[in-house]
């Protein structure tokens, strides 16, 4: 070994030894976080997504919010609501950079694998919505040709590439922004939940919700595999709030019987 190659590797290990004593003090902030995160649940969601989650001023507002808030109250804990791209909450979940994923989330078994769920508390369906007077009247009349806009990520993105090919199927950040294509005719239609679905068309006389269902399926809140307790406490806590009818209330104030 040359002089250089010694200096290098003595380096090497005092920069070593330097990062075990880091280690050392980084675990202790991370004894310290732990114990924060115990009073707060950090719960990662797209408020984008009426009436389960939106921004209202400066509040978050919707159903999956106030459950949230009223979970949280029954583990004694601080709600911690952190406003993500869809697309990211799985993964944040899953790292442990969020307690909870809460979101309108479609439980999957593609996303089984990534995360865990709790049992679900809300249904939705997949509806397709298209400009009044278009020839698409029935989710038959889809095709490979259809152009169909999408919110990146969500079970509507996947289910229609899965169906009609990724060619027919444009992805958009939010399903706003597909509404905003479908009006000024870039696309022929838009797959997304229900409820958001009739918020869009509410506000615009233009649109419909054609009148065949696309997919039925369950919301449920995701958790990491690795903090089955946390899933267990939010079940016990969802049950509670069935149990009393408090859920109900919820749902209610949001989405009026028809
Ligand atoms: N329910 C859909 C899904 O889980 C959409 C959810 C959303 O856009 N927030 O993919």
């Amino acid at each position: 070994m040359n002089n250089s190659k010694k200096i290098l590797s003595v380096l090497l290990i005092a920069v070593m030894a330097m990062g075990m004593l880091a280690g050392c003090g980084s675990k202790k902030a991370a004894d310290d976080s732990a114990k924060d995160a115990k009073d707060t649940l950090v719960m990662a969601t797209n408020a984008t997504f009426p009436p389960y989650e939106y921004v209202e001023g400066d509040d978050f507002k919707g159903i999956d919010v106030e459950i949230a808030g009223e979970i949280a109250k029954k583990l004694g804990m601080k709600l911690d609501i952190q406003d993500v791209e869809f697309d990211s909450i799985i993964a944040g979940v899953q790292s442990g950079k969020y307690d909870m994923g809460m979101a309108g989330m479609t439980v999957t078994d593609e996303r089984k694998q990534s995360v865990d769920f709790t049992d679900s508390y809300a249904t939705g369906i997949q509806v397709i919505i298209v400009k009044k007077g278009s020839d698409i009247k029935s989710v038959d009349d889809l095709s490979e040709d259809t152009k169909i806009g999408v919110q990146q990520g969500t079970t509507g993105h996947i289910y229609a590439s899965d169906d009609y090919g990724e060619d027919a199927v444009t992805p958009f950040n939010k399903g706003a922004d597909a509404v905003q294509a479908l009006l000024s005719g870039k696309i022929d239609c838009v797959i997304i939940d229900n409820e958001p679905a009739k918020a869009y068309i509410e506000s615009n006389d233009e649109l419909e919700i054609i009148d065949t269902e696309y997919v039925k399926e369950d919301y449920a809140i995701c958790v990491s595999k690795d903090n089955s307790d946390l899933r267990d406490k939010i079940n016990t806590a969802l049950q509670e709030l069935k149990d009393d009818g408090t859920i109900d209330k919820i749902v209610s104030k949001y989405i009026p019987a028809e």
